[in-house]
């Protein structure tokens, strides 16, 4: 068996099954079920909000933040992300000016952002990279001063708190991913959390074509999700300690055992609580990631380049090319690991035999 980058978790099956009976006795299998709205309900419970709203996925959540907020011009986001941040700028018809990031948090760099500052900017879109707070109050202080929406792709951030807030409950819109290779997964779906119930109330429109019954209200798109997702879910939720505990014991035994020359991103924030979604290591050179990468391949480990290429260098993406030489090197030379529950001793063991025999 090879070992993946990851292994979506999945609950007992009879425990899934139990749930699902439950929409099939309703005989109600999507629009706004049961299931649906007990896991909004607790997912409201668990991040400390009521503007809480479980939709499609993790990429209509960022493009219906960005509609909600009337953001049309400039939007000031990251080179260092999963591709559906950017697609979002571009499909919603905006333009993203991309700021480099700091290299030892590999996220947003909010003292670059100013700079690239203009008047058409009208949003700051960043990720948490990796699950790692961007500097919040730095962006939110740049963001009132000079009049811009915040928008966090929090996709890689459920379970995750800073000072005892949920990073998914920052700036005006945090979006999250509950795709199957996250932390938290509905197999497909996602959440967008704003911050005040006029906009919750927009989003709730937009999530389903505008109209409550008869009465049309506005436009909006299918973001909906369906009750075997919100299944899914709820059979998952009450696993999440758990699964963090598992994921937090194999982070650090990579910890100890890896080779010492093997950089990570570090994050040295206080007062956080982090839900150990990935096990990044920097590389020296790109060549040495790549010759690194191709010995675990040989040996049935799978890897990911994740997040490559920087996004500033995307074909799709055009106008001014943004200089961005710190997320360009630290793509180029950063590889995942393997990081999922069930995870054997013995495999880490030997996913580190590879790896320090080929950097040997
Ligand atoms: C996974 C991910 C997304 C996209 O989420 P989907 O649910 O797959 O659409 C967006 N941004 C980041 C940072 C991600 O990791």
């Amino acid at each position: 068996m090879p070992i993946n980058v990851t292994q979506t978790y999945l609950p007992p099956f009879e425990e899934y099954i139990a749930i699902l009976k439950r929409a099939w006795d309703n005989k109600w299998i999507t629009n706004n079920g049961e299931l649906l709205q007990e896991l909004e309900q607790k997912l409201k419970e668990l991040h400390h909000t009521d503007h809480l709203l479980f939709c499609s996925n993790g990429t209509i959540v960022l493009q219906l933040a960005l509609k909600a907020l009337q953001i049309t011009k400039e939007v000031i986001t990251t080179p260092f992300s999963y591709v559906a941040t950017a697609n979002a700028v571009l499909w919603e018809g905006c333009t993203p000016v991309f700021v480099d990031i700091e290299p030892t948090t590999f996220c947003i760099d909010a003292g670059k952002i100013e700079a690239a500052i203009t008047k058409d900017t009208q949003a700051i879109l960043a990720t948490h990279v990796y699950g790692f707070p961007c500097n919040v109050e730095k962006i939110e202080a740049i963001a009132r001063q000079h009049n811009l929406k915040v928008i966090y792709d929090a996709a890689h951030a459920f379970g995750c708190t800073y000072k005892g807030r949920s990073l998914l409950n920052f700036g005006d819109i945090s979006t999250c991913s509950f795709h199957a290779t996250k932390v938290f997964h509905t197999v497909e779906g996602g959440c967008i959390v704003s911050n005040s119930k006029e906009m919750n109330d927009k989003l709730f429109l937009y999530r389903s074509f505008g109209h409550i019954g008869d009465d049309y209200h506005s436009i909006g798109i299918n973001a909906k999700n369906s009750e075997f997702h919100a299944a899914m879910g709820l059979a998952i939720l009450p696993k999440l300690p758990s699964i963090i505990k598992a994921r937090k014991e194999i982070f650090n035994i990579y910890n100890t055992i890896l080779p010492s020359s093997l950089q990570r991103p570090s994050n040295a924030i206080e007062a956080f609580e982090y839900n150990y979604a990935y096990y990044p290591v920097l590389f020296e050179t790109e060549k040495a990631l790549l010759k690194t990468r191709a010995e675990l391949m040989q040996h049935d480990i799978n890897t990911r380049r994740y997040f490559y290429p920087s996004l500033n260098n995307l074909s799709q993406v055009t106008g001014i090319k943004a200089y961005c030489p710190v997320s360009e090197d630290l793509s180029s030379r950063v590889l995942c690991l393997p990081l999922y529950p069930g995870l054997t001793e013995k495999e880490l063991e030997k996913i580190n035999e590879v790896i320090t025999k080929s950097l040997a």
